[in-house]
């Protein structure tokens, strides 16, 4: 327990004003129990209680001095102990009478006894104030021998009181009255004691204080068999005396008695503190063990770490290097340690990293960073530094993330690359969108002029033509109306990309009363069922939805099978997008297909079984992407197929 000499100071300063108030409420109200110990011994004087009132003050006042008013309050009562306590010695020197003895109130009680000088408080408590009052004025003072020399000064004004004490105890008058006129009151010499102790304690560690308060086993043992000790030898002493006096025993007996026992006593007192002393010295020297074991624990794992560790010195010398730091370091240990880091690494103080360093002996806080560092011969490493004050300089872990840095960077080129061949890509894209745009715009024209004179030519030769020039023209004619579908179909795929259209809110209820007007033919004609479930509005290009509803539900249709085609619409909110799926009852799909039909151009059945130019559902796709969204189809052959396409809610 941490023992806080302050509040023993300020406790013992109120004890001892309280004790000064109440003696002088026995001399205000005449309680005789206050004033002496008992009839015979002398009283504490008005001005001795005033005094100590005064005093437990100054005990208690003497630490919150910061405070002018208080500094004040301080040095006036100091003086007023001083005026008292040396006015009353310089009556006993020049033997006269000052007039301040009796000035508060009448001493009734010396009156009695016939004392010459009644109130006048005993010459050695007059001497023992005005020294105290003396202390006071020094025990701040910024001088130390001054401060020393004060100390010393407490110490005899305890000594006088103490032997006033044992005066009292052991019936030596001469000790109370110090060979001078009259004598201090028991209560006086206790109450002086404490206060002369008290305020010893104000600088614990100065003087015979220090000998108590200190950490050392010296002081433990001091403060352990002192006070048992003068607590023994005045009992012993007392018992001694009592034997004397009532001749229990020869004075030789008693002696030998008082030597015999004081011995016994002693000898306990000494083997009980030095058991103690043993089982502390015992516990020091475990502990001791303990934190060198603990230190050479540290020490190893700080060895074979991984990382690498040093410790820089405030005078920028390195004082401790691991294995793993001169691998970093490319020094070995001997042409570090010992030298500076400037001498090692020059030019470094131009480097950021050395300002960290400056920041860190400066400051003394942790730092953590990544640094690129260039070694003297020219190479490069980067570092994970992590920066730790500590006593002896600064602490400095690092670990070579070199790799990892080189790693990043190719992750960051090959990014930008990419990047780039994405720009690259999207660009050539445009261009190919394009051209399939011009290409089928501007071969829409020689075609239509082929089928129209193909017509006319068939018109005029009429009655001319044989069986198998007919048919040839049937083909060409045949052949020329599906390169016009191919080159309507490629038109609009490539529309999707090239033409700005508006994002709007679409009604999808109302694209699909559109599709359905569009389709009803193909849906009379095919007897199918639809059913369409109440659909979203959406934030979309009205056309491209019109187009992508109409692609599935063509397709639906064209590739039904035996059964009466039952086409299933729908939509489901998810969070940010909606879903949206077309279900059909028709031939269905090998999953194997999944991802070609998608693919422009590529078609699962040939041209006599179904009609068509493999380019529906890659339109299909191409709206749904520019939609934010995602196409897919969920079919197995002969069991129908589901296309599910996604638009987000945020385009
Ligand atoms: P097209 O219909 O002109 O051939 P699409 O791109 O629309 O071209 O379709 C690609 C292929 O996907 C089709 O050839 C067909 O084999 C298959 N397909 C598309 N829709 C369906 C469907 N609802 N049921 C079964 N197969 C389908």
């Amino acid at each position: 327990m941490r023992v806080n000499y302050r509040h023993i100071t300020q406790g013992t300063g109120v004890f001892i004003t309280i004790a000064g108030i109440l003696v002088l409420g026995g001399w205000l109200f005449d309680i005789p129990l206050l004033k002496t110990a008992g009839p015979g011994f002398a009283s504490m004087k008005i001005n001795s209680a005033v005094c100590f009132i005064l005093s437990g003050a100054l005990l208690v006042l003497y630490y919150y001095q910061q405070n002018n008013a208080i500094r004040r309050i301080f040095l006036f009562f100091t003086i007023i102990i001083l005026l008292i306590g040396f006015t009353t010695l310089t009556e006993y020197i020049f033997n006269y009478n000052a007039g301040i003895d009796e000035l508060l109130y009448p001493d009734t009680e010396s009156g009695k006894e016939g004392i010459s000088y009644p109130g006048r408080m005993s010459a050695a408590t007059s001497f023992c104030f005005s020294l105290l009052a003396v202390v006071f004025l020094f025990l701040n003072n910024t001088n130390k021998t001054a401060r020393i020399l004060s100390q010393f000064a407490l110490h005899f004004i305890t000594l006088i009181a103490f032997l006033a004490v044992v005066g009292y105890l052991y019936d030596v008058p001469s000790f109370y009255t110090l060979s001078l006129v009259n004598s201090m009151a028991i209560h006086t010499s206790v109450l002086l004691c404490l206060l002369s102790v008290a305020a010893s304690f104000i600088h614990p560690h100065i003087g015979i204080a220090g000998l108590f308060t200190g950490k050392g086993t010296g002081n433990i043992m001091a403060r352990r068999l002192f006070p048992l000790m003068v607590l023994l030898l005045l009992i012993l002493g007392y018992l001694q005396l009592l034997a004397h006096l009532n001749e229990w025993v020869t004075i030789g007996l008693g002696n030998a008695l008082f030597v015999i026992s004081f011995m016994l006593v002693g000898l306990f007192l000494i083997w009980a503190t030095a058991g103690r002393l043993n089982r502390l010295d015992m516990i020091r020297e475990q502990s001791e063990e303990k934190s060198i074991s603990l230190e050479k624990q540290l020490h190893y794992t700080m060895d074979n770490m991984l990382e690498g560790a040093q410790i820089i010195g405030f005078d920028w010398r390195y004082k401790y290097v691991n294995d793993s730091f001169l691998k970093h370091a490319k020094y070995s240990r001997e042409e570090l340690i010992g030298y500076t880091v400037m001498e090692k690494y020059p030019g470094i103080e131009q480097t950021e990293i050395y300002k960290v360093y400056q920041r860190c002996f400066t400051k003394r806080i942790p730092i953590h960073l990544e640094n690129e560092f260039t070694f003297p011969d020219g190479s490069q490493g980067w570092f994970e530094l992590s920066f730790q004050p500590v006593p002896e300089g600064v602490f400095i872990l690092s670990v070579d993330i070199t790799e990892r840095k080189r790693a990043e960077q190719n992750l960051i080129n090959a990014n930008k690359m990419l990047d780039r061949r994405a720009d690259e890509l999207q660009a050539s894209n445009k261009e190919l969108e394009r051209f399939a745009y011009v290409a089928s715009h501007d071969l829409q024209e020689p075609l239509r002029m082929v089928s129209s004179f193909l017509h006319l030519l068939e018109k005029r030769m009429e009655d001319k033509l044989d069986e198998t020039s007919r048919e040839y023209i049937d083909f060409a004619v045949d052949g020329s109306e599906r390169m016009k579908k191919l080159i309507q179909d490629l038109l609009q795929y490539s529309r999707v990309g090239t033409e700005k259209e508006a994002i709007k809110e679409v009604d999808c209820n109302e694209v699909m009363n559109a599709v359905k007007a569009d389709l009803a033919l193909s849906v009379s004609e095919a007897n199918a069922k639809l059913i369409i479930h109440p659909l979203p509005v959406i934030k979309a290009v009205y056309p491209q939805m019109i187009q992508l509803f109409q692609n599935l539900v063509a397709n639906a249709l064209k590739y039904r099978s035996e059964k009466q085609p039952e086409i299933e619409i729908g939509c489901s909110n998810n969070n940010d997008q909606w879903e949206f799926y077309v279900r059909d009852n028709g031939i269905g799909i090998d999953p194997k297909f999944f991802d070609k039909i998608f693919i422009i151009f590529q078609r699962l059945h040939s041209k006599k079984d179904y009609s068509g130019t493999g380019i529906g559902l890659s339109i299909c796709k191409k709206i749904v992407e520019k939609h934010g969204g995602r196409i897919r189809v969920e079919s197995q052959a002969g069991k129908g197929s589901t296309f599910f396409f996604t638009i987000s809610k945020h385009i």
